[in-house]
This record gives C-alpha cells, sequence and structure tokens, in this order.
C-alpha cells in the first residue's frame, strides 16, 4: 500500500472531471522543505515561521538569520510558491520565559489574548525585521505573506502600512524585492468569516485555519483533552463558516485554501471538494493520501449533494449515504 502510494508522488492531482487541484505543504522549519518536496508538494502553503523563534531562551533571530531561513525555502522550491506566515506567537505556541519578549505569555486567557498578528502589531520593531527579511526573500522565489489570526479592517490596514514602510525602507537601501508580494490573510477566527466582505478587498489570498476556527466557533479549547469529542469539523455552524468562506473568496476572484488539519484528513475531502475548494496545504506525510482521495473524487457529482449536506442535522451521515457509489467509503 505504501508503493502504491509513492507511486501517486509524480502524479498530476487531477480529480476523475478534470479538475485540477493544488496540493501544498506545511512546514515548520527551512529544513522540512525537502520532505515537502519529496512528497510531491505543489509548494509550501503554510510555513509556520513562529517556530524559528521558540525553543530560543536568548536573543530571537534577527533581519540576516530570518531572510537566510526565508530564502532557502524559496530556493529550494523553485518556481513553486511558498507562504510563510509571519509570527504567530503566544496561545499554544509561547515564547520562552525570560527571551526578549514574554509579553504573550502573560495574558489571561492566552486563546485569546496578545497572540499572532496582535502580538506583531504590539511589537512593530519586531514585525518591521520579519517584513524586511521577508521581502528580501521575495527576490529569491515566489513568496506569499500571509498573516494570522486578523479579524478587524483596522489590523489589515496597519499590516499594509508597516509593509509599505519595511519595502520603502529596502528601496531606499537598493535592496532587491519582489514589488508585487502578495499579501493574504488567514481565516481562523469567526468574526473574519463572518465579516469577510470587509476584509477581502485587503486580502490578494485568503487561507483558512481550520484548528483555530473550529476552536473558537464551537468554544473548543483545541488541546483540551476533556472536551476533544466535542471539537467537530462537521458541525453545521463550522461547515457554514467554511463553505461561506471558500464561496466569497472565489467570487471575489481570489484564491481560498485551507491549510487546519482538516486538509489532511481523507474523510472531509469530499466535502471541501463539493465547497469549490481546489488548494489544500497539510503536514507533507498527508499529500499522498489526500491525492488518492482526489483521483477517485468527482467535483461534479459531489457538489449536487452539497445543499442536501449543509441543511442536514447531521451532515457526516447525510454526506455518507449520499456519496456511497459516487467515491468509494474509506
Ligand atoms: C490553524 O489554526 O488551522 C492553523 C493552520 O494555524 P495553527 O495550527 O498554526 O494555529
Ligand atoms: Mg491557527
Amino acid at each position: 500500500d505504501r508503493d502504491r502510494l509513492l507511486r501517486l508522488r509524480g502524479t498530476a492531482a487531477q480529480t476523475l472531471d478534470g479538475v485540477d487541484i493544488s496540493l501544498h505543504a506545511n512546514i515548520e522549519l527551512p529544513g522540512d522543505a525537502a520532505t515537502a518536496l519529496a512528497a510531491g508538494a505543489a509548494g509550501i502553503g503554510l510555513f509556520r515561521s513562529e517556530f524559528l523563534f521558540m525553543q530560543r531562551a536568548g536573543s530571537l533571530p534577527g533581519e540576516e538569520e530570518q531572510f537566510q531561513a526565508y530564502r532557502s525555502v524559496c530556493e529550494a522550491m523553485g518556481e513553486r510558491p511558498v507562504t510563510i506566515r509571519t509570527i504567530d506567537i503566544g496561545a499554544d505556541k509561547p515564547l520562552e520565559r525570560g527571551s526578549t519578549d514574554s509579553r504573550a505569555d502573560r495574558g489571561l486567557n492566552p486563546a485569546m489574548g496578545l497572540r499572532a498578528i496582535r502580538w506583531s502589531l504590539a511589537e512593530p520593531t519586531m514585525f518591521l525585521t520579519q517584513l524586511r527579511a521577508l521581502l528580501r526573500a521575495s527576490a529569491h522565489g515566489r513568496l506569499r505573506i500571509l498573516v494570522p489570526m486578523l479579524m478587524h479592517v483596522r489590523e489589515a490596514l496597519q499590516v499594509r502600512q508597516y509593509l509599505t514602510q519595511a519595502q520603502n525602507e529596502l528601496r531606499a537601501a537598493g535592496i532587491p524585492f519582489d514589488e508585487a508580494v502578495p499579501l493574504g490573510i488567514m481565516v481562523e477566527v469567526p468574526a473574519a468569516a463572518i465579516a469577510l466582505d470587509v476584509l477581502l478587498p485587503h486580502a490578494d489570498f485568503v487561507s483558512i485555519g481550520t484548528n483555530d476556527l473550529i476552536q473558537y466557533t464551537l468554544a473548543v479549547d483545541r488541546a483540551d483533552e476533556q472536551v476533544s469529542d466535542l471539537y467537530d469539523p462537521w458541525h453545521p455552524a463550522v461547515l457554514h463558516l467554511l463553505q461561506r468562506t471558500i464561496a466569497l473568496t472565489h467570487r471575489a476572484g481570489k484564491t481560498a485554501s485551507i491549510c487546519g488539519e482538516l486538509a489532511g484528513d481523507p474523510q472531509l475531502t469530499d466535502l471541501l471538494l463539493a465547497m469549490g475548494l481546489r488548494q489544500f496545504s497539510m503536514h507533507p506525510s498527508r499529500l499522498l493520501p489526500i491525492k488518492q482521495q482526489i483521483l477517485r473524487a468527482d467535483c461534479g457529482k459531489l457538489e449536487q449533494a452539497l445543499p442536501d449536506i449543509l441543511s442536514s442535522s447531521d451532515p457526516q451521515a447525510t454526506a455518507q449515504s449520499l456519496w456511497r457509489g459516487a467515491t468509494p467509503l474509506h
């Protein structure tokens, strides 16, 4: 079975009815790019840059060290797109105590506190350093910048201002960068999904972080085992937000991707295809099983069942009964 999967590595990810799907990899450190390529990734959909900052007791990485890390991923991936997320520190990913700044560890409720883009906007020096490093690396590949946990237009405007400032600084110093580097937002707070219309004009692309989106939609801590049975990707509220986010993003002529664990779960592949999702990003080890699922799917047939599934009180059971035959069950 493993051999069969490995043979899929060079096969195009295309459904039975000829729809091309982009399968990207999530990585945590630059060295993971090789693993992503070995698994046949068409790009990096999520480089969690905070891993460069974690488990460091002393100083945090400066512009040069970050630049080298981002550039090495861009160079490893060549023509393939590389989506690098700005630091998503706080909550389940704290900085070491005693490091330059541990404010993100001190909130009353870290999941709802100063984390991700909120932290970056509270630390403009750090944020500008990261943006300059990212821009410099953009001269060495197809780099895209992704902002975590954004939920307010005000935040989007501030991010754009800092990006412009970093660009001006590099331009003044004669340092090359991609003038058209795409800037995307993660939809991982329900507010961002609900108010997507007002955020979309500020985003070149959208990546849905289902790990957090499920946590915040259902008020179920993603890491709390006492409530892990309530952490349900099939909850109608979650499906509604996913469907809406994908549809609105596509209607605006932009790309929607999912980079949460959902994207790597073969039980959900059919549903996500039915919703119109055409880009998935996942742990490299999930790429081949998901590709196998895609090769057996027929988007046209899957789409027909979507309204019944979305209006069902038990979407998972409805999907299973409607799709028996459309795609072999797992
Ligand atoms: C997510 O929330 O789905 C996501 C991809 O980000 P992280 O898991 O790093 O919070
Ligand atoms: Mg997240």
